[in-house]
């Protein structure tokens, strides 16, 4: 039964330019919620649902930082991120191929999304040089080897890695950029968004286009434009959170957002902070992934509801309670804020594992709340709650 009426929902929900293929992809809208612009979802992949709006732990080289696939189950993870680049650096995409793409390799069973490799190949390689063709650059790792990544190549290295969900090869700008620059990295990238969708085979994967445009909202509409005018299975948002203000990273979702079409994913890259995620599923957003959680537990500082914990402090060092009063996870309800200040000391690698518990669950917990309340149509008032009370920092 339940197939019946999804292949009715793939089929409402499938871009023209898509119909011909068999992918299984599918996004069905499934309420809007009355007073913001937010959007509860689910998007269907050949390794299951995805509810959104979601957040994608990140899972650079194949793992999730000191969590294991049971792990992330556990935490109710539904999607994870993983980094072209770095795995096409090591241990290569062809190994990984030969052991059933990234799902075989690490035996995570549920959907994976890749990025494209092109933010870091703007971030952590050196001497690049770009032309229209592609990019040419030293990879941070190897000794400094040349590599040549075009939009054809980071398809095919994303085809061998096997993700569900792939992106187009994008050219990111600093920030802050000039109008000149950024329009021609904007035109590039159009280009090359073309190209990777005429190179894609796998027929399995969807394929996002990326939205780039620096900090110019008429290049960011444009950009959203001539990617719906060539047709992609979702839509991205890049080049954001990259040093700017926060009103001005809003300001841009909400001329990006508009251009953008309503029966298909939207996704946030790399964004952001707990009010980062509300203020923008508030403007539209329905995916996002950011290493804060993770990066942020390995460091000893912990999101709570009613702010940041940064365990190592003084105050902590015979507090019985847990992190946070109100978190349900397994770190919560077992262990101290004494205890784990002690293990951050002591340089214990339990330390990190039981803070990413704490983390991931503190951004899953939140998007699920986020879910429930969008499906109650109260998600407006939870924002202002939830807004309200992380104001209450007690670090
Ligand atoms: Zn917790």
């Amino acid at each position: 039964m339940r197939n019946v009426q999804q292949e009715e929902i793939n089929i409402l929900h499938t871009p023209i330019s898509a119909l011909h293929t068999d992918t299984v992809f599918s996004f069905s809208l499934i309420k809007n919620d009355p007073s913001t612009a937010g959007r509860l979802g689910k998007i269907l992949t050949s390794h299951g649902e995805i509810s959104t709006p979601v957040f994608m732990p990140v899972g650079t080289q194949a793992t999730v930082k000191t969590m294991s696939p049971q792990d992330l189950t556990e935490l109710g993870a539904e999607i994870i991120l993983s980094n072209t680049y770095h795995l096409f650096l090591r241990p290569g995409h062809e190994l990984i191929r030969e052991f059933g793409g990234l799902h075989g390799f690490m035996n995570w069973q549920r959907p994976i999304l890749t990025d494209s490799g092109g933010f870091q190949v703007f971030s952590l390689a050196d001497l690049r040089k770009i032309t229209d063709e592609g990019v040419t650059f030293q990879s941070h790792l190897d000794g400094g080897a040349k590599h040549v990544i075009t939009p054809e190549a980071a398809i095919g290295i994303q085809e061998a890695l096997g993700a569900d969900i792939i992106m187009a090869f994008d050219e990111c700008i600093p920030y802050p950029a000039t109008r000149d620059y950024a329009q021609e990295a904007l035109d590039r990238t159009l280009q090359w968004a073309e190209r990777c969708r005429a190179a894609k085979q796998d027929r399995g994967q969807a394929l996002f286009g990326i939205v780039q445009g620096g900090m110019y909202p008429e290049l960011r509409k444009r950009s959203a434009e001539a990617l719906v005018a060539t047709g992609f299975d979702g839509y991205a948002i890049g080049g954001l959170s990259v040093g700017e203000t926060k009103p001005l990273m809003y300001e841009m979702v909400e001329a990006t957002v508009p251009s953008l079409p309503e029966d298909q994913p939207r996704y946030l890259m790399g964004v952001g902070t707990p009010e980062d995620l509300v203020e923008c599923v508030d403007r539209g957003i329905d995916m996002f992934d950011c290493v804060m959680p993770t990066r942020n537990a390995r460091n000893g500082t912990f999101f709570t509801s009613f702010g940041r914990v940064v365990i190592r402090n003084a105050r902590y060092e015979r507090d019985p309670g847990p992190i946070d009063p109100e978190c349900g996870c397994s770190t919560c309800r077992n262990f101290s804020r004494a205890y784990l200040r002690h293990l951050f000391n002591a340089g214990e690698v339990l330390a990190l594992r039981l803070g990413t518990v704490h983390n991931l669950y503190f951004y899953l917990n939140l998007m699920r709340e986020v879910r429930r309340n969008i499906e109650l149509g109260t998600f407006g008032e939870f924002k202002k709650a939830f807004l309200a009370k992380r104001e209450t920092l007690i670090d």
